[in-house]
């Protein structure tokens, strides 16, 4: 890990400025050659639950901008039946990205499984009526707020 740099946004990533990824013990990885599409945090409970945290930061790419580098054999999938399916590896329990990688049209990363700056800064932040009580938001922070889903 290096220290925080500043708060400037890195350039895209792109085919020639690739971005890696991967879970905590190292066995997936992954590539990003496009530019991410939005990205923000998600405050449901899924997603408390599914990261033990109060929310998830993700971004979204072009499923053509995304490609597995290894790790294929680590990773399970999670189907809730009435959402995207979310993937994680196996060994360490790293969550990495929900949709399939292999066939859905956008990919959502976890920002925290990068490597580097994913050069997009989060947006908006959805499911706030499900916060976690002990999270401190501000009214004001600079991010669209939704009570319910983004695209609600
Ligand atoms: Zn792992
Ligand atoms: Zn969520």
């Amino acid at each position: 890990m290096s220290p925080r740099p500043d708060s400037t946004p890195a350039p895209p990533p792109s085919p020639s400025t690739p971005l890696q990824g991967g879970c905590l013990c190292g066995a997936v990885r992954y590539e990003i050659t496009a530019e991410f599409i939005t990205a923000g945090y998600c405050h449901c409970t899924r997603c408390q639950r599914r990261t033990g945290t109060g929310s998830s930061a993700n971004g979204r790419v072009p499923r053509d901008g995304f490609r597995l580098l290894q790790g294929e054999e680590q990773l399970q999938a999670f189907e809730p039946g009435d959402g995207a399916t979310k993937l994680f590896c196996t060994t360490c329990g790293s969550a990495l990205f929900s949709g399939d990688p292999f066939s859905d049209e956008q990919v959502a990363v976890r920002l925290g499984g990068l490597d580097a700056d994913p050069g997009i800064r989060p947006q908006w932040r959805q499911y706030l009526d499900f916060a976690a009580p002990w999270e401190p938001l501000e009214e004001h922070d600079g991010l669209e707020h939704h009570a319910g889903s983004r695209s609600s």
